[in-house]
C-alpha cells in the first residue's frame, strides 16, 4: 500500500489493481493470486505462515471485529459473540432449516425480515456482514503481502448455491470494497488449478468434501470449454460432522466422568469440538491420537484409534455415495467413463475418504497432488487474473441451473422456461396469451422447482405487466424471458408485443434453499411426476372448459334470438355436466363433458356462424369470393 502523502498512480489497464481468487469457505477461506512469471500461490494470513483463514468472525463489544483464528479461540468462551460457518446461513430465511438446526448463534428475527440474523451483542449482523468482515480481512492480507492495492476478486461459490445464495456472495464482496470481476463453482475452480483446461477432452468428477459442506461434480472439457455436466451435493456433511460424531462420544464418555451432564453445556461441547477435530487431524497421520478435553473443572485425555473413528465415521462418509451417483446419472455417464477425479476440502485428506473415492469412481487414483485445502482458491486466482489482467479467450466457464425456473399459468399450473441442469449463462422466452377479453395486466409468478403445481414449487416473485390495450380474450401476446447471468442471477421480464409494453425484475429471492431441500423437491417431483402429469392434464382441462363456457355465454348474451325452443335447458344441461366433471381431477372426464356441451350447442353456433358470413358478404356479390 501507499504510504500517506504519497499518491497512488493505477494502471488504467487494471483499475481495480491486482485481481485475486478467494475461496470463501465455510470453514476457512483463502485468498490467492498469480505471479508475474504466471505462478499461482495463496498468500499466508497468519504470522506462522498458514495460508488458511479460519472462517469465524468474533464481534467485541465495540462492536469492531476480530477474524481468524484469534476469532476461533473465542467460540468456546463466547459462543454468542462469535459467528463460524456463516457461509451456510448466506441467502438463508429464519424459517430455513438450516437455521433451526443445532448450533450456538443467537438469532434474532424482526417481524417480517426475510432473512436470518444474528444478535452478537454489541448489534444484529446479518450474514452478508459476517461475510464480508471475512472478505475485508482477505483483502487486507493480501494488500500487505503484495504491497499493492487489491480491489477486484473473483469468489469461489458451491456449484449448488441458488440465485439468493449468489446474491448474498456478491454483495458481501462490494461490501468488503471489492469487485466482484465473477462467481465461479468450486469445482470449475479446481479443475482450472489442475490445469485440466489444457487437455484436449474429458470428462472429470471433482470430489469437495470441506467442513460443512460436501460437492460432487461432474465436469466436461471439450476444447478448452468446460461444462458442468451435472451437481448434488449435501449441504449437511463434512469435516465438521466428523468432528460432532467424535465430540458427541467424548461428552458421554466425559459426563459420567465429571458426574454432571455435558451434552447441552455450550462450553463443553465447544472444548469436546476442539479436542475431536485435533485428535482427527492426527489420526491421518497416525494410527492412535490422544483427544484432549479442557473442561472447567479438569482436562480429560480420551485415547481414540484409527479403526474406533473410522467406525465412527463410516456411515457419513458412505453417504457421499448417493450424491456420487447421482452426479453420475444425471450426467448419463458410467463411473468407468470418468478420466480423473479432482479431490478438493480438508476431509479429503483422511486416509478412508481417500479410499472410498477411489472405490466410488471404479479403482481409479485421484488426483490429490495439489493441496485439497487451497486447490479452489487457487483456480479462482488464474480466473481472476485471466478477466483482470489479460483475457484468454479459449477459456469459457459454465455452470449449471440446479433446480428448473417457470412462470404460473392458468389453473396453478408451473409452465418451465430454463430447465434443471441448464448451463449458465442462458436465456429463454416463452410467449403466453390473455385469458380474458379486455385483458388489462398479467401477473408474472416466477417459481422454481421440478413439480407441475404451483403449490409444490417455490415462489421467487411476483410482478405485475400493465398497460396491455384492450383486445378479445388470446389476442394478447406477452413474451417472458428469462436470463440467468455468468453469476447465476436471474432476471425476468415480461413485454406486450403488440404496444412493447415492458416490466422487469432481477430476482433477488428474499432466501435460499438448502442442498437437502433441493433434494427432497427432486426426490418429490421423480416420486410424483405420474400424479403430476395427472394433475396438470386436469388443470389444463379444467382452464379449457372455462374458456369454452365463457365464450358460450358470451354468445348466448349476444345472441339469444338464434336460439331454438328447448336449446337454452340443453346447453345448460350439459353445462352443470361440466361443472360437475370439473370438481374431480380426471381430465379424460372433463374433456367429454366439454365435447358434450360443444355438441349441445353446436346448431346454435352454426346459425350464428351463417349469420355471421350473411352479414358479410352483404353488399357483394357471390362472384367476388370465387
Ligand atoms: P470448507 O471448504 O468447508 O471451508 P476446508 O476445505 O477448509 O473446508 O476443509 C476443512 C475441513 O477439513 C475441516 O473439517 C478440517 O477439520 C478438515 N481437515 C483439514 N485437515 C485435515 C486432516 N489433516 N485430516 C482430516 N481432516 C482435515
Ligand atoms: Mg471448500
Amino acid at each position: 500500500m501507499a504510504e500517506s502523502g504519497l499518491l497512488q498512480i493505477r494502471d488504467p489497464s487494471k483499475p481495480y489493481g491486482k485481481p485475486v481468487g478467494i475461496d470463501l469457505g465455510t470453514t476457512n477461506s483463502l485468498v490467492a493470486f498469480v505471479d508475474e512469471l504466471g505462478a499461482t500461490s495463496a498468500i499466508p494470513v497468519d504470522a506462522d505462515g498458514s495460508r488458511l483463514l479460519p472462517s469465524v468472525v468474533h464481534y467485541l463489544e465495540d462492536g469492531s471485529t476480530l477474524v481468524g483464528r484469534e476469532a476461533r479461540a473465542k467460540l468456546a468462551t463466547h459462543p454468542h459473540e462469535t459467528i463460524s460457518s456463516v457461509k451456510r446461513f448466506m441467502g438463508k430465511g429464519p424459517g430455513d432449516a438450516e437455521t433451526k438446526k443445532l448450533g450456538h448463534y443467537r438469532f434474532r428475527a424482526e417481524p417480517g425480515d426475510a432473512i436470518v440474523r444474528f444478535d452478537v451483542g454489541s448489534k444484529i449482523v446479518s450474514p452478508v456482514e459476517v461475510s464480508a468482515e471475512i472478505l475485508k480481512t482477505l483483502r487486507r492480507k493480501a494488500e500487505a503481502a503484495l504491497d499493492e492495492q487489491v480491489g477486484a476478486a473473483v469468489i469461489t461459490v458451491p456449484a449448488y448455491f441458488d440465485d439468493a445464495q449468489r446474491q448474498a456472495t456478491k454483495d458481501a464482496g462490494r461490501l468488503a470494497g471489492l469487485e466482484v470481476l465473477r462467481l465461479i463453482s468450486e469445482p470449475t475452480a479446481a479443475a482450472l488449478a489442475y490445469g485440466l483446461d489444457r487437455r484436449a477432452r474429458g470428462t472429470f468428477a471433482v470430489y469437495d468434501l470441506g467442513g460443512g459442506t460436501f460437492d460432487v461434480s461432474i465436469l466436461e472439457l471439450v476444447e478448452g470449454v468446460f461444462e458442468v455436466k451435472s451437481t448434488a451435493g449435501d449441504s449437511s456433511l463434512g469435516g465438521d460432522d466428523f468432528d460432532r460424531a467424535l465430540a458427541t462420544v467424548l461428552l458421554e464418555q466425559l459426563s459420567g466422568a465429571v458426574g454432571r451432564d455435558l451434552a447441552a453445556d455450550p462450553f463443553a461441547i465447544q472444548a469436546a469440538l476442539h479436542a475431536a477435530r485435533t485428535a482427527k487431524h492426527e489420526l491421518t497421520e497416525r494410527e492412535n491420537a490422544l483427544a484432549v478435553v479442557e473442561l472447567p473443572e479438569r482436562t480429560i485425555e480420551v485415547e481414540v484409534s484409527r479403526a474406533q473413528f473410522e467406525s465412527l465415521i463410516g456411515s457419513l462418509v458412505q453417504r457421499t455415495a448417493i450424491a456420487c451417483r447421482r452426479a453420475l446419472q444425471d450426467a448419463g455417464i458410467t463411473p468407468a467413463q470418468v478420466d480423473g477425479v479432482v479431490l478438493v476440502g480438508g476431509s479429503t485428506r483422511l486416509p478412508l475418504v481417500r479410499r472410498f473415492v477411489s472405490e466410488i469412481f471404479g479403482g481409479k487414483e485421484p488426483l490429490g497432488d495439489i493441496d485439497p485445502d487451497r486447490v479452489v482458491a487457487l483456480g479462482a486466482a488464474i480466473q481472476a487474473e485471466n478477466l483482470g489482467g489479460k483475457p484468454r479467450e479459449d477459456l469459457l466457464l459454465l455452470d449449471v441451473i440446479p433446480l428448473s425456473l417457470g412462470v404460473e399459468t392458468m389453473g396453478g399450473v408451473v409452465e418451465k422456461i430454463i430447465h434443471r441442469n441448464s448451463t449458465i449463462p442462458t436465456s429463454a422466452a416463452q410467449i403466453f396469451t390473455t385469458y380474458a377479453d379486455g385483458q388489462s395486466g398479467m401477473d408474472i409468478h416466477v417459481l422454481q422447482g421440478e413439480r407441475e403445481l404451483v403449490q409444490d414449487c417455490r415462489s421467487l416473485a411476483k410482478f405485475r405487466l400493465g398497460g396491455i390495450p384492450p383486445m378479445p380474450a388470446n389476442m394478447g401476446r406477452v413474451q417472458v424471458t428469462f436470463a440467468v447471468d455468468a453469476d447465476g442471477i436471474l432476471s425476468v421480464s415480461a413485454k406486450e408485443l403488440t404496444t412493447g409494453a415492458e416490466q422487469s425484475i432481477v430476482v433477488e429471492p428474499s432466501h435460499g434453499l438448502t442442498d437437502e431441500e433441493v433434494e427432497e423437491m427432486l426426490i418429490a417431483s421423480l416420486e410424483n411426476a405420474e400424479e403430476d402429469v395427472a394433475v396438470r392434464l386436469a388443470a389444463e382441462a379444467r382452464v379449457e372448459a372455462e374458456r369454452v363456457m365463457y365464450d358460450l355465454h358470451k354468445a348466448l348474451e349476444s345472441d339469444a334470438a338464434l336460439l331454438e325452443p328447448g336449446e337454452r335447458e340443453a346447453i345448460a344441461a350439459a353445462e352443470a355436466k361440466v361443472r360437475e366433471a370439473m370438481t374431480l381431477s380426471d381430465h379424460d372426464r372433463i374433456n367429454v363433458a366439454v365435447a358434450d356441451l360443444d355438441h349441445a350447442s353446436a346448431a346454435f353456433a352454426q346459425r350464428r356462424m351463417e349469420r355471421a358470413i350473411r352479414n358479410a358478404l352483404t353488399g357483394h356479390s357471390v362472384e367476388e369470393f370465387e
